[in-house]
């Protein structure tokens, strides 16, 4: 556990725990949250004779519902389709779609509770929300991820708009998915509104810098994080985990800072290449020819595929997460300082057990959570309907410093946060908190609705 809970707060959380059985992903996320907010509700007391952390855990909506299509044989194939349209007061609900086999309620109500409080950091006028389905995109035609996408639009399109839910990508969903999705949109109502989705084809309403801003705002929170410590990524070893989107643009940020990635991974294994991995080869097997990273080998002589291995064993002094959930558990942490590890960013949503936090924290390296160091990907989210709703695209250079900025923002109030509630460099609890006092004035200032 990262800290222990304000006894005022214990009920809250009891309360959720029996509302929703089962859902232990969220349960996690949840109690990450409340377990910063005690000292909040005392300076507060508005906070909690309003019921804004109860209000917060209950989502506003959520939908679920059938996602019948048909696959490459002919067969009747059933999914089930989720969004959860957790908060409102800040911004329409935004938030991507993950299309994972590993897929259920609790992970989607996790991945959008902690949405509310990334997008609060921001700074930008966004809601929280999350949906995504079990279907597994891995080995699927393109056809079938096409009829895919059109039946889960098909249901989606009436829950969604500019002015109310935004959705974009995650995990299994990418530009392809995002194109499907919003041709059936525009079929279905008869409407070219570019605001409905983010994460668009450049040439019909996307924004330059949306693909790489997760991986690459991630890269720019580290660097502040290392700043603040008199350090830089200069000559420094990392490894970032994962080899999709986000892991990608994280690699080609920390090279451009001066670091050097020397592995990532898959789901299988991970890869070692001790020159400093090859990232427009990664590209070319991941995001074109659409293969497992173990290819790499074949075109690298020198590097090493470790099947089933696990990629926190490979000493360095910054490791980057960009996998999935619960990726680093306490061992995996432990030995991480223990190789000398002085700087965590995570660019995958809550990649760290609780007990993996601990560590880091109480080692007081430099931990940045994912809810503001992956904030990035949301912000230029936000940047692209900006650019659809004045009908305007802005060129690579100013679209990226605008994001540069908003990291650094992001870093800087949850510094001043965490040193303001007296946790100098807990940057979990600067994030918490600065993302949740946002919310609560907006919702206190609204009403009991
Ligand atoms: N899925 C991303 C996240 O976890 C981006 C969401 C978006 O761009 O709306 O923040």
């Amino acid at each position: 556990m990262t800290a222990q809970m304000d006894e005022k707060i214990i009920p809250i959380y009891q309360e959720v725990l029996a509302r929703n059985p089962g859902e232990v992903e969220f349960h996690q996320a949840v109690r990450e949250v409340l377990e910063s907010l005690g000292p909040v509700l005392t300076k507060h007391p508005e906070f909690a004779h309003y019921k804004i952390i109860e209000r917060i855990c209950e989502p506003e909506r959520q939908i679920i519902f059938r996602v019948p299509w048909v696959d490459h044989q002919g067969k009747v194939q059933i999914n089930r389709g989720f969004r959860v349209e957790f908060n409102s007061a800040l911004g329409p609900y935004k938030g991507g779609l993950r299309f994972h086999p590993s897929v259920y309620l609790g992970i989607i109500k996790f991945l959008g509770f902690e949405q509310i409080f990334k997008n609060s950091l921001t700074g930008l006028p966004i809601g929280g929300g999350k949906g995504g389905s079990d279907f597994d995109p891995k080995g699927k035609t393109d056809g079938e991820v096409m009829r895919f996408c059109q039946s889960f639009m098909t249901e989606l399109y009436r829950h969604i708009g500019e002015h109310t839910d935004v959705p974009a990508g995650d995990i299994g969903v990418g530009g392809r998915e995002i194109g499907f999705m919003f041709g059936q949109y525009k079929r279905i109502t008869n409407r070219w509104e570019a605001g409905v989705l983010t994460g668009k084809g450049l040439n019909w309403g996307g924004s330059l810098v949306r693909t790489e801003a997760t991986g690459y705002g991630a890269a720019y929170f580290v660097d502040e994080m290392l700043k603040v410590r008199g350090e830089s990524f200069d000559g420094k070893t990392c490894v970032v985990s994962g080899s999709g989107n986000v892991a990608i643009y994280t690699i080609e940020k920390i090279h451009q800072l001066g670091g050097k990635v020397v592995a990532c991974s898959d789901s299988s294994g991970y890869i070692y290449d001790e020159k400093g991995i090859d990232l427009e080869l990664v590209q070319q097997l991941k995001e074109i020819e659409r293969r497992r990273i173990e290819a790499y080998v074949d075109y690298r002589k020198h590097a090493k595929y470790i099947t089933k291995g696990n990629i926190w064993e490979v000493p360095c002094q910054v490791a980057m997460p960009s996998a999935t959930q619960n990726e680093i558990n306490g061992k995996d942490a432990a030995l991480l300082v223990k190789n000398g590890c002085i700087a965590v960013g995570e660019g995958a949503n809550m990649p760290t057990t609780p007990e993996g936090v601990k560590i880091f924290l109480d080692a007081k390296i430099a931990y940045g959570p994912g809810k503001a160091a992956n904030a990035g990907g949301v912000a230029t989210s936000a940047l692209e309907m900006q650019q659809n709703a004045v009908r305007d695209s802005w060129d690579f250079e100013e679209t990226e410093a605008r994001l540069h900025k908003i990291m650094k923002n992001v870093h800087r109030d949850c510094f001043e946060m965490a040193e303001k509630y007296g946790a100098p460099g807990n940057y979990v609890i600067g994030a918490n908190i600065a993302g949740f006092i946002k919310v609560a004035r907006a919702m206190l200032a609204m009403g009991v609705v």
